[in-house]
């Protein structure tokens, strides 16, 4: 019989590592992909659909080139994993046997992280950090606020996926206020001392949107925050502001079925070795993308694909005896500040000792020109059609 390889989450990192061992093995593994949804809506570019620069339905890929790839794609949820017997455990109550498991679910929020805050609240405050139709019940709360209203962003704790994309939320929601509803006004309540581009961000939003943002920090209260859904009120260090439209982004870990699974830690991500993503739990499972904890990386899309080649190329070589390499990572997160103001941040990684690290870097610069700022969205429009195109093919 031929080896089987399952994966669970059909996502960044997920879609690219079933497509990529199925399509490189010429049909001698058996590839089953686990993943509920029937489209797959990319949280990157997400922020550009709130800001009038993307359309919604431009964000949504489907399963059909994975299928066609020769990949066995099972509409459904993954609910337990048995790792005595090496078998996965659907929703529909069948059991799919593997030689080789990869878990890619991405994240789930920490309950309780913001008093006041659970997913039963999300069509009050939506989250918006997970792919889907709560971008677009965000987009609607923005553009029916009323005059002069106040956005509310409660920004999330580290680790959380996409660095960078609360600035890059509340960029694009100043570009549209500014438009639409120019007297209105931004808050950010931050339990972090500071964040991703942060540079960045503030001379943007100082050039592009004057007056119109306002951040606070932990040492005004940004660490201890409430939310009153019913009565959309934010209750910062005690002090009560009402708000017209706010976006609760909470603590994050892995993905629940990691857990169930048993292959996270106290931290609520799942350990793996920085040479091949491989589980410290399990020697014949993987964990891929935000569910990990591996080191340097940031939590992205990139991150994700680049980390699924790693694990595809290992994989295939275990059970089919193809030449395997040592693992190279990279990512480069793009944030889009207004029209044509694109900026950039990256690395390159290789395996340390312990966990992955970083060995070379490269970030934009404030009072870069124009001329280069439009080349860097551009860049970042180029990276979005090659990525999409290589996980769903
Ligand atoms: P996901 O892509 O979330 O995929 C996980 C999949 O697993 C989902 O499809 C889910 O349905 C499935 N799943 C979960 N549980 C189960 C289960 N029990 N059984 C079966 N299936 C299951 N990244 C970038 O690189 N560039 C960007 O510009 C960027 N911008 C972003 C902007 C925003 C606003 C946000 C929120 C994120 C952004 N990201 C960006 C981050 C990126 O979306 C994530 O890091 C990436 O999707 C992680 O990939 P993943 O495969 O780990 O998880």
């Amino acid at each position: 019989a031929k080896p089987r390889v399952v994966v669970i989450g059909g996502g960044s990192g997920g879609g690219t590592v079933a497509r990529y061992i199925a399509k490189d093995s010429n049909g001698a593994v058996d590839v089953t992909l686990i993943e509920p949804s029937r489209m797959y809506y990319t949280c990157y570019f997400s922020n550009l659909y709130l800001g009038g620069f993307w359309d919604f339905d431009a964000l949504g890929h489907d399963y059909g080139n994975i299928a066609r790839t020769g990949v066995n794609v099972v509409h459904d949820w993954a609910v337990g994993v048995d790792r005595d017997a090496q078998t996965v455990a659907l929703a529909s109550g069948e059991s799919i046997a593997y030689d080789r498991l990869v878990v890619a679910p991405g994240i789930d929020f920490v309950e309780g992280s913001v008093p006041g805050w659970d997913v039963s609240q999300q069509s009050k405050m939506p989250h918006a950090y997970k792919s889907g139709t709560q971008a677009q019940l965000l987009k609607h709360q923005i553009e029916n606020m009323r005059e002069g209203g106040t956005f509310c962003m409660v920004a999330p704790p580290n680790p959380y996926r996409c660095p960078p994309g609360p600035g890059e939320r509340v960029s694009m929601v100043a570009h549209v206020l500014s438009q639409t509803n120019p007297t209105a006004k931004i808050l950010i309540v931050d339990p972090k001392e500071n964040y991703s581009k942060q540079a960045l961000f503030e001379e943007g939003w100082e050039r592009h949107y004057p007056g119109m943002v306002t951040r606070i920090g932990p040492d005004f209260g940004g660490n201890n925050v409430e939310v009153r859904p019913d009565s959309m009120e934010v209750v910062i260090d005690g002090q009560v502001e009402a708000v017209d439209v706010c976006n609760v982004i909470p603590a994050q870990k892995a993905g629940k079925i990691a857990e169930l699974a048993g292959l996270t830690d106290a931290s609520g991500w799942a350990p793996v070795l920085p040479s091949d993503m491989r589980s410290r739990m399990d020697e014949n499972v993987f964990v891929l993308g935000d569910a990990s904890a591996q080191g340097a990386m940031p939590k992205s899309g990139f991150s994700a694909n680049s980390q699924a080649k790693v694990v595809a190329n290992v994989i295939r070589g275990e059970l089919t005896g193809s030449r395997i390499f040592p693992a190279r990572y990279s990512n480069t997160c793009w944030s889009l500040i207004a029209t044509n103001d694109g900026v950039k941040v990256g690395a390159n990684y290789e395996a340390g000792a312990d966990q992955i690290e970083s060995v070379s870097s490269f970030i934009s610069q404030t009072g870069e020109d124009a001329e280069l700022r439009q080349q860097t969205y551009e860049e970042s429009i180029g990276w979005y059609n090659g990525i999409v195109a290589d996980i769903f093919g």
